[in-house]
């Protein structure tokens, strides 16, 4: 989400892609990308659809969009929807579920425990659940219910749906506390140790040596929690301040953004018995006042209400006392 330090990190970028239609990317493999464009999805969510003997799996249905699901059909073809498969429970991956098996029947295919209260998987998975060529991983981080799916392309190679775990053009939100960063980086680690060819992520283009970026997003974060540890040997922060300072984005959901990520970082770093929380500021931030305004009203991702952010920007921490 920033590039303010030395570690030139791998990500990919590409054109706006064709919209509406299914295109092509790996043998047996194709993406839709739905509309839903911005700062936190890029072009858009790709629903993953692969072939399969008995009909299509789908990789995420993506949105809550009549048009979507639409596309998402009339991608399939005359091939029966035969699975929905989710990598977690944000609503740019699991809106389109109700509509899509209500339309295809198809049983949707989800961690056991699900974020989003609107979601209960026909099969619950947890880690290592097979299904239909698939196998899940659970790592959680950027959600406490994201898997990750292994799965053989045609052609043999080693593929990896990443989800929002490993995204090929930028870093992922961690937002506690349904994420986690402790969790977040031990995913990272677990993905490390793996032999995958190529990465399909919930956003952006197709990732090959993902390791490379892998390796960067751990480094990346490494590099942050090194800095927040350094201002808080200076003095104590409060989460917004600490954010606003380390980070600078003009745009008010980075912001946001970004005061999430730091929350994240400190929440580790206090776990790991290294930082305490102090009283609370009093007064809220400007950025939290100029960001809070226009999420008046807006659902987080897994639905819920976006009130903590604002007392999370006053929450204050420092470095734990020797005692
Ligand atoms: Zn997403």
């Amino acid at each position: 989400m920033d590039g303010m330090h030395d570690v030139v990190m791998a990500f990919l970028q590409e054109d706006v892609p064709p919209r509406g239609v299914a295109l092509n990317v790996l043998p047996g493999i194709r993406r839709v990308v739905a509309e839903n464009p911005g700062v936190m999805t890029y072009h858009g969510t790709n629903t993953y659809l692969i072939d399969e003997a008995d009909g299509i799996t789908v990789v995420d249905p993506g949105p809550d969009s009549a048009k979507h699901v639409q596309d998402v059909l009339a991608a399939a073809g005359g091939k029966p929807i035969r699975r929905l498969v989710l990598t977690h429970t944000h609503g740019d991956h699991c809106g389109a579920v109700p509509e899509l098996s209500e339309r295809t029947g198809a049983p949707v295919y989800a961690y056991r425990e699900c974020i989003h209260p609107g979601i209960r998987p026909d099969f619950p998975l947890e880690d290592g659940s097979r299904l239909a060529g698939f196998t899940a991983l659970h790592t959680p981080g950027h959600a406490a219910d994201h898997l990750c799916y292994e799965y053989y392309a045609e052609n043999g190679q080693k593929i990896l749906f990443s989800g929002d775990h490993v995204m090929s053009w930028s870093s992922s939100i961690v937002s506690p506390p349904d994420g986690d960063m402790l969790d977040y980086y031990r995913s990272l680690e677990r993905l490390l140790a793996r032999d995958d060819d190529v990465y399909l992520s919930g956003h952006g283009p197709l990732l090959t040596e993902p390791r490379v970026l892998v390796a960067d997003l751990l480094s990346h974060r490494q590099y942050r929690e090194r800095t927040i540890l350094a201002a808080l040997e200076e003095r104590d922060w409060a989460v917004a301040a600490l954010a606003a300072q380390l980070y600078n984005k003009p745009d008010l959901f980075l912001k946001g953004a970004a005061q999430r990520n730091v929350l994240a970082h400190i929440l580790k770093l206090e776990a790991e018995g290294m930082v305490e929380e102090h009283e609370p500021d009093t007064e809220p931030h400007p950025d939290t006042v100029a960001m809070m305004r226009p999420l008046e009203g807006v659902r987080t991702e897994s639905g819920g209400d976006l009130s903590h952010f604002y007392t999370d920007s006053l929450r204050r921490f420092g470095l734990r006392r020797a005692v």
